[in-house]
């Protein structure tokens, strides 16, 4: 039957290939990372000894079930780790294994590629010991260490807490967690997050574990400034009138997740803006088709949380099989999109709760640095924006200024670069457009080029 590629093997990726094997399709599964599972359900390093129950907690049964799935097909799936998907040109994906170029051809795609992390930069939010909250876990988990060894987790997400914990359980010093978002908006996003009373409960779980170790959390402060010579020494922060600094020697600095969707966008899928995400998000069906043997799975489709991705892989995998002559029970159609639109139901209350400050953004001052690629400053995007006929729209902005166009393409400063265009503009967020996506969607080796198609 068809050939069927599945990019990343997260949650979403995974209950996808083992949906296609059980019926009896040997998926091709490509993935940049050296071992399955995915961001939340990633897997240590060879040889680490980490308290998995520790640091996974109550999710430490559902992390070894599903990585107990990956290991039964795991002969039944031409699993190729280590391999980056850097563009896709028709029913062609080109490839990077190990730094070697090679080309997969398929007749239907399934991208499960999961998301990343927002930021809202703040003065020396580039100074060597602030990491992305992402980027904090993912050195816990895959390696064992800890960014320092006084960390302040510091943004606007549920993360925080559940990443400031992981540490503490682990034996790290956490200085104190920070949320940009009152505590009222937590109050008044509750009927949304009632959608998943057992997440809910998690979160209020981990709160409250946080305090009894004695750290401080802090909702509705805002980072003035990351302080320090030549590192982190300190954050100060801001909460009405009232300033103040926090001692720490590292930062971990994360204002929720985005869809990875640099490849879908190659691969043909449209887009429509979110209010509510404030984001621009692909456009599916509710069982993830979208466009012609295209299908979107997971945190890549929209941000639903390691459940929804297994549920929507499902899903996809479903859709796929229908679209091939192969329709499904439609029992269990039904009820994997009942799972996959209240799991996301729950998350538009997480982003109500946990707000992207868009206020902060568009406040960074002229001289903070905005794109960290290639070191452009707010105040630079503003200036291009001042000239006579300066441009409105991201893409502009991008093309004039060089911002977004360095090796993170936009990935990282594109959602503050939004606000600060719209703000400057005057113009409404959804207005000032998306930063299109372009190959490679991360960075390759120059030599690649070079080298032989495989
Ligand atoms: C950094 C980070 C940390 C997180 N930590 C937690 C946590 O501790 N607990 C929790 O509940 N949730 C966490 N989340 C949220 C969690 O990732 C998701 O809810 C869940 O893992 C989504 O599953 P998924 O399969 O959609 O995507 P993911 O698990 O993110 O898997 C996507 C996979 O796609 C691969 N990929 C992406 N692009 C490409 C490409 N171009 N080429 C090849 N491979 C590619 C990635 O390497 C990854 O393995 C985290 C998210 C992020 C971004």
């Amino acid at each position: 039957m068809t050939r069927v590629a599945i990019v990343g093997a997260g949650p979403a990726g995974i209950r996808a290939a083992a949906a296609l094997v059980e019926a009896g399709i040997r998926p091709v599964l490509l993935d940049e990372a050296a071992r399955p599972g995915g961001q939340g359900y990633r897997t240590p390093s060879p040889g680490l000894d980490l308290d998995m129950a520790a640091l996974m907690g109550s999710e430490a049964g559902h992390h070894a079930r599903l990585h107990g799935l990956f290991a039964a097909i795991h002969d039944r799936v031409d699993y190729r780790p280590e391999t980056l998907v850097w563009a896709v040109d028709g029913r062609t994906l080109h490839v990077a294994t190990q730094g070697r170029a090679g080309m997969v051809a398929f007749d239907a795609l399934l991208l499960a590629t999961g998301a990343t992390d927002r930021v809202v930069p703040c003065p020396g939010w580039t100074k060597p010991g602030v990491f992305t909250l992402g980027g904090a876990q993912a050195i816990l988990k895959d390696q064992g260490c800890f960014i320092g060894r006084r960390v302040a987790f510091v943004g606007s997400s549920p993360l925080l807490l559940l990443a400031a914990l992981q540490y503490q359980s682990l034996g790290a010093h956490v200085a104190a967690v920070v949320d940009t978002t009152p505590f009222g908006a937590k109050l008044a996003a509750l009927p949304g997050l009632a959608a998943s009373p057992r997440t809910l409960r998690r979160g209020i779980a981990y709160r409250t574990k946080l305090r009894a170790a004695g750290i401080p959390v802090h909702d509705g402060a805002a980072p003035v400034a990351i302080e320090g010579r030549d590192g982190v020494e300190g954050v100060r922060l801001r909460h009405g009138a009232r300033e103040w600094t926090i001692a720490c020697d590292a930062v971990a600095l994360g204002h929720g997740l985005k869809p990875e969707t640099q490849l879908a966008d190659l691969a043909g899928a449209q887009f429509a803006y979110d209010p509510v995400f404030r984001q621009w998000l692909p456009e599916t069906d509710a069982d993830g088709r979208a466009g012609p043997s295209l299908y979107l799975a997971g945190d890549g489709a929209a941000i639903g949380g390691a459940y929804a991705a297994e549920a929507s892989g499902t899903l996809a995998a479903a859709a796929l099989l229908a679209d091939h002559g192969r329709p499904q029970p439609k029992a269990t159609l039904r009820r994997l999109r009942q799972e996959v639109a209240r799991l996301r139901r729950f998350q538009r209350g997480l982003a109500r709760a946990f707000a992207w400050p868009a206020g902060q953004a568009a406040a960074l001052p002229d001289d903070a640095t905005l794109c960290r690629c290639e070191g452009i400053t707010a105040g630079e995007v503003r200036r291009a924006m001042a000239q006579p006929l300066g441009p409105r729209e991201v893409n502009r902005v991008k093309a004039i200024t060089r911002v977004g166009m360095g090796r993170c393409q936009g990935r990282i400063c594109g959602p503050a670069l939004a606000d600060i265009v719209a703000a400057a503009a005057g113009l409404d967020h959804a207005a000032v457009g998306r930063l299109r996506g372009q190959a490679p969607v991360k960075p390759i080796p120059l030599a690649l080029g070079a080298e032989p198609a495989g």
